[in-house]
């Protein structure tokens, strides 16, 4: 049965967590919040819902994130390099995670779904709060206590590796030319941020991220 909402960037995580789990999937959802990337993304992300026939619902929050300080949101340079170098919290944005993962619980218990996903990995890095599985652990109670669905949060790369994740959607029938992962934002993925890095790292295309 088809009763899991996912959030889906466009990107190459959330795309292997699309195909890999295609037939619990009911609807996936993308947020544009005003970053410089995000039109590459979802047009990504689009066309995997269209090749898979799952619904796909985009979500502005444009205004919520406007004018807040962070490299994403276009104040300031993407920094090069790697995701735990200190400059990397220039590309922090405010409880991101938090606001979308409440966005979808609120959709999930409206829709009658049973649980949200997203497609954390092991390698999320320290560098943003609400990406940490102690994070996660604390929205699943939460989303579970304010819905009358109960409604899980599941994570279920939380133990695996970005490379994992990677390889696993690519059996699962994942196109990594059909994802979008840079910061920047250009038509070509600029190769040097630290998300294409990783990127490139996880399909083995370079050795270190
Ligand atoms: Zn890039």
């Amino acid at each position: 049965m088809k009763n899991v909402l996912l959030s889906l960037s466009g990107g190459l995580d959330s795309c292997s967590a699309l195909h890999i789990y295609k037939n619990s999937i009911a609807m996936a959802v993308s947020f544009h919040y005003g970053a410089n990337h995000n039109d590459q993304e979802i047009r990504m992300a689009k066309l995997n819902c269209e090749r898979l026939g799952i619904d796909h619902k985009v979500i502005n929050l444009k205004d919520v994130f406007e004018g807040m300080n962070s490299a994403l949101l276009g104040k300031g340079s993407i920094p090069e390099g790697h995701y735990e170098d200190a400059s990397m919290k220039s590309t922090v944005v405010p409880f991101r995670n938090g606001i979308m993962l409440s966005v979808l619980t609120g959709i999930a218990e409206d829709l009658n779904f049973k649980a949200v996903m997203i497609a954390s990995h092991s390698g999320d890095n320290e560098v943003y709060p609400d990406c940490r599985p102690e994070f996660n652990a604390g929205m699943r109670a939460a989303m579970a206590m304010g819905t009358y669905n109960q409604i899980d949060l599941l994570t279920p790369f939380a133990d695996i590796g970005k490379p994992e994740l990677a390889k696993l959607g690519i059996e699962a029938g994942m196109v990594p030319e059909q994802t979008y992962s840079c910061y920047v934002g250009g038509e070509v993925q600029c190769g040097e941020c630290s998300t294409c890095r990783e990127r490139d790292w996880a399909l083995g295309l370079r050795d270190a991220p």
